[in-house]
């Protein structure tokens, strides 16, 4: 039976509860021994250094081991490290790196809260001075700084449930910051009562509805339990909530996942930002709306694909993230530089384009109005067409990127006499899961890929930027049926 973890690290473990684990992140220099240790002595449990256990287990310093056996041996390692660390009553600092390995969040978030240290590049630096570190990349200490928190930067968003700023603070000063926020989350109880009435006069089913009380309840149940969410309208139909809710038990995440919907993408983020919520998944019709209320898009979404579908809060930030054409884009590796047409111009179908020019396939976008199809080309660098040419253009591959074939619009984009056995058909559509086009595609013996394993793959990289979690796609898809 799984042990009970007290919330909030309110227990004693002389009263024979144990204590939920504190786990430290951050770059060197951002003060997680120093507070680490003063945190353990103040929750009067054990305190952990993984980078000292890493020296105890091999005799040698860390310089030593990355200089002569490089920085994998190391992370292999380190890797060891933590798996053995107590699950509980305990305190613990992680390397730099660490958050790096999904497999180390995977472990260091179970039951535990994460809280990442951070702090300005001008202390980093002075505090890093006289420090011997491993030569991670031979730049000079300042452009290494940089570089590596620029590298590392969404992994170490993603490991956080709290993020303390540790520039012009004392080690105390930061361990009572964390001690405050333990007790009492970092929502307001104004901004839980506004989130509930927003979620009481929304289509939330009756068990997730009671689930989301416990939650935002004055006082929570738990202040630590952190809420994520899909943003759209209409988005009640979406099975997301069912997913992640399943995805955060398997993990041991103190998390809930629920609806935000209403027809104000302005509202949906305000209300977000003041609950602290971890992140979002962005649905129809916000996709592109929604790049106004952020505060970063990462390179992808930004220009070439212009659609945020992931928007991940950590530091007093929101960052937009595209995970769709990932979605597109794996299971269509093994086709790279094939012939491609693209049906459809509007937001699955930029960020199917961008999948597919990254894979090198000479790509051709069709769309029923066709400005729109040569805007979308001009943007992904590829070619347009009429919507009459797929005949003449007779692809390797095509992807349906239009709602056509979406229930209850049963229609297929194509006609069967247009299908051939060397076509391989993806219909990013998956509701139904076999699509009108889908099943003509089968009967012409061509190879089809359905729209699920889009949504599988996507949200595989939302859970990954959420919690930096690699979810094998076997586990995603057997929560989806
Ligand atoms: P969107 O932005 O509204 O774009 C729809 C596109 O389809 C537009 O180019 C539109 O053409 C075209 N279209 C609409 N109705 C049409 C019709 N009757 N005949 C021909 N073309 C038509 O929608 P979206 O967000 O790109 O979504 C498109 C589809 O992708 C949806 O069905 C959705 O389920 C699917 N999708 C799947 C996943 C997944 O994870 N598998 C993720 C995202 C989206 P005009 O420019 O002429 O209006």
């Amino acid at each position: 039976m799984r042990q009970q973890i007290v919330p909030g690290v309110l227990g004693e473990p002389e009263r024979g509860h144990p204590v939920r684990r504190i786990v430290l992140t951050g770059f060197r220099g951002t003060g997680k021994t120093e507070i680490g240790k003063i945190l353990a002595q103040q929750k009067k449990v054990q305190f952990f250094d993984t980078d000292s256990l890493i020296e105890l287990a091999t005799g040698r310093s860390i310089p030593d081991i990355f200089h002569e056996d490089g920085e994998e041996r190391f992370r292999n390692i380190e890797r060891e490290v933590i798996a053995t660390l107590p699950p509980a009553d305990a305190v613990v600092s992680t390397g730099g790196g660490a958050v790096t390995d999904p497999a180390n969040m995977e472990r260091l978030r179970r039951e535990s809260v994460v809280v990442l240290l951070f702090a300005d590049i001008d202390t980093i630096e002075k505090r890093l001075e006289d420090a011997p570190r491993p030569p991670l990349t031979g730049l000079p200490l300042r452009e290494e700084i940089a570089e590596m928190m620029d590298r590392r930067r969404h992994r170490y968003n993603a490991s956080a449930d709290l993020c303390i700023d540790t520039s012009g603070t004392t080690p105390n000063g930061a361990a009572g910051t964390i001690s405050t926020l333990l007790q009492n989350g970092v929502p307001a109880a104004a901004s839980r009562k506004e989130a509930l009435a927003f979620f009481r006069g929304g289509r939330i089913p009756g068990p997730s509805m009671r689930r989301l009380e416990q939650v935002l309840n004055d006082p929570p149940d738990d202040p630590l339990t952190r809420v994520l969410g899909v943003a759209g309208y209409p988005c009640a139909h979406s099975r997301g909530p069912y997913l992640f809710n399943a995805l955060f038990s398997l993990y041991g995440l103190n998390c809930q996942y629920t609806w935000f919907e209403d027809p104000d993408i302005g509202k949906i983020m305000r209300i977000a930002r003041n609950l602290d919520v971890k992140g979002l998944s962005v649905t129809i019709p916000f996709k592109q709306d929604v790049m106004t209320c952020l505060d970063e898009i990462d390179e992808h979404a930004a220009r070439p694909i212009g659609a945020v579908n992931t928007v991940v809060f950590a530091c007093g930030a929101a960052i937009g993230h595209n995970t769709d054409w990932l979605g597109v884009r794996k299971p269509l590796v093994p086709m790279k530089g094939a012939r491609a047409v693209l049906l459809g111009a509007g937001g699955a179908a930029a960020a199917a384009a961008y999948a597919l020019v990254d894979l090198g396939m000479d790509t051709t976008v069709l769309n029923r109005t066709p400005q729109k199809a040569k805007d979308l080309a001009e943007r992904a660098g590829c070619r347009w067409a009429g919507w009459d040419s797929f005949d003449d253009l007779r692809p390797d591959l095509v992807v349906n990127a239009t709602p056509l074939g979406m229930a209850p619009d049963l229609r297929s984009p194509l006609k069967e006499d247009q299908l051939y056995p060397e076509l391989t058909v993806f219909d990013l559509v998956y509701t139904p899961p076999v699509t009108p086009l889908l099943e003509a595609a089968q009967r012409k013996g061509c190879r089809t890929i359905s729209g699920t394993e889009m949504f599988i793959e996507q949200a595989r990289e939302q859970f990954y930027l959420f919690f930096g979690i690699d979810v094998p796609p076997e586990t995603i898809r057997k929560y989806l049926t």
